[in-house]
């Protein structure tokens, strides 16, 4: 069995005698790994390495930066298979699924590499006579990531790399569910070259996650989880006076129109709600059918469901996996029942799927003529649930779509042009789809919804990601005639 330990200041922190917390594997409900979770005194030490790091890292070369960064890059491509192996046996997706993620990790990875060109700055030669003004950006300071179980390498990778091209050290907590794999970033980290204390790592709970909130030394805060807790983190870090991004929880739409392909629509809907077992920000919870295709577009995603395979993440025919924990499993099971209960139509019910197996499996369920005010409409369930809601008109799509709570992810599905402009345009929610399901943004554009899914001013990664990593500064400079000297106390005019 794996032990999880703390990584501060370059080592691998093992005191023993502390509380520890049992790791599963969902698919076989068998404890995997023992991780130790953070004293008070160990979070101290993480963040006191960050600090001590910083002053030495902020100074690095460009050039030095880069190369390390690629070599953390080719590790962690040279490692993808077992990187993605860990994940599968501590989240439970699949094992191509879980390779996905690590693959969309690396490509955050690759936009830090570049960071020298993006963080260039600007000049303005001559904005005054014989005056220059230009933009400089520097790093933060101390960086905290805290991250949730659903992309436990992914949105890690959505952070550090960034946050350290900018010369900033960092502090990772990530979910104490499933800790082997980010753990194992961290060795890679080593590996690559990093000076100790750059980045460094502790698990725990929200106690842990609060003692980083009130730090004094904590400059920047990234979070990505549930709402409820992305709230909590941004009204507690900003109130403390740190920069904070949360990133929060989504429920995320999928029109479809008449003119749409069904069997294109209908793919992608089910591919979008239960790939990764409906366990991603991004994956889509309702599909809105518009006009009379609703009964065509119901039976073709039925269709599809019969034929999924469900079971353990490492077996080859696998699509999709269990959920991350049985506590996690009974709620999606109550929001079932719930649907049932206020008049949803169940016609693929995952509620007894598969009885025979171990593991936290719910199958794949779908819910017609779903409505608003229902409880399975308006909350995150983050499971294999998808609700069909039935409107006639492509307006009232868009109106529900701005009063629901979130403003995640949205996707269209149509064949004219006009209207997917339009829908672009006049969508609420921060990342759009036309024809494409899950929106997820390259590494080099950023990530983030709008509404009750983003709590702060900036995205995450891409140039956003770097925009909150840095600090501005304007430096407006002359360097006069020393024959041309003069007092004035009047306000600076460009001349
Ligand atoms: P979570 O909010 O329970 O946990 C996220 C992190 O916060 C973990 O590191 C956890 O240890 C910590 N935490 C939990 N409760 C806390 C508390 N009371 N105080 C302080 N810290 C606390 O989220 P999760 O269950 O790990 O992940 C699933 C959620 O994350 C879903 O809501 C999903 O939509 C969301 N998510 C959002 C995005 C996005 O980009 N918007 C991406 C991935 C996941």
């Amino acid at each position: 069995m794996r032990s999880i330990q703390h990584h501060i200041n370059g080592q691998r922190v093992d005191e023993g005698n502390q509380k520890t917390q049992a790791v599963l594997n969902p698919a076989s409900e068998e404890q995997v790994a023992e991780m130790q979770l953070a004293t008070s005194k160990e979070v101290n030490q993480a963040v006191a390495a960050a600090k001590s790091a910083f002053n030495e890292w902020s100074e690095a070369s460009i050039a030095k930066r880069t190369k390390l960064l690629y070599t953390f890059r080719n590790l962690v491509l040279e490692n993808e298979h077992y990187i993605a192996e860990l994940i599968t046996e501590e989240h439970g997706k699949v094992h191509s699924d879980a390779r996905g993620e690590v693959a969309r990790g690396i490509e955050n990875i690759e936009y830090a590499c570049g960071f020298a060109e993006t963080l260039k700055g600007s000049y303005s030669e001559q904005a005054s006579s014989g005056v220059d003004v230009y933009t400089i950006q520097q790093p933060v300071g101390v960086c905290v990531g805290i991250t949730p179980f659903n992309f436990p390498v992914m949105v890690p990778l959505w952070m550090f790399p960034n946050a350290i091209a900018c010369g900033n050290t960092f502090v990772l907590k990530p979910s104490d569910r499933n800790p082997s794999a980010p753990e194992y970033l961290i060795k890679l980290m080593s590996e690559a070259g990093f000076p100790n204390g750059v980045v460094n790592l502790i698990n725990g709970g929200p106690e842990t996650v609060n003692q980083l909130l009130d730090h004094d030394d904590v400059d920047a805060v990234s979070f990505v989880g549930s709402t409820p807790v992305a709230k909590h983190i941004y009204e507690s870090g900003t109130a403390n006076g740190k920069r904070v991004q949360a990133l929060g929880g989504a429920k995320n739409h999928m029109v479809v129109l008449p003119d749409a392909d069904i069997d294109l629509a209908a793919d992608a809907a089910v591919s979008a709600a239960y790939g990764s077992a409906g366990e991603r920000c991004m994956a889509i919870s309702v599909v809105v059918a518009v006009g009379d295709i609703a009964d065509t577009l119901v039976s073709a995603i039925a269709k599809r469901i019969d034929k999924l395979k469900i079971g353990p993440g490492m077996e080859s025919d696998s699509e999709m996996g269990p959920l991350i924990s049985q506590d996690h499993r009974s709620r999606v099971i109550e929001y079932i029942n719930s649907g049932e209960a206020e008049g949803a139509t169940i016609v693929s019910d995952g509620r007894n799927h598969p009885t025979n197996q171990r593991g936290f499996y719910v199958g794949a369920t779908l819910l017609d003529n779903v409505t608003t005010d229902m409880e399975v409409y308006r909350d995150e369930i983050f499971g294999p649930v998808l609700s069909v809601v039935r409107l006639q008109s492509f307006d009232e799509a868009l109106d529900v779509i701005a009063k629901n709570q979130y403003g995640n992810g949205v996707a269209i599905f149509t064949r004219d042009g006009g209207t997917a402009r339009q829908f672009q345009k006049n969508v609420q929610a921060g990342m759009v789809g036309i024809n494409v399901p899950i929106p997820v943004p390259v590494g080099y554009h950023s990530f983030g919804g709008w509404d009750d899914s983003l709590f702060g001013d900036t995205a995450m990664y891409g140039p956003e990601g770097m925009r909150f990593y840095t600090k501005q500064k304007v430096i407006t400079s002359r360097w006069p005639d020393p024959t041309s000297s003069q007092v004035d106390l009047g306000f600076p005019q460009n001349t």
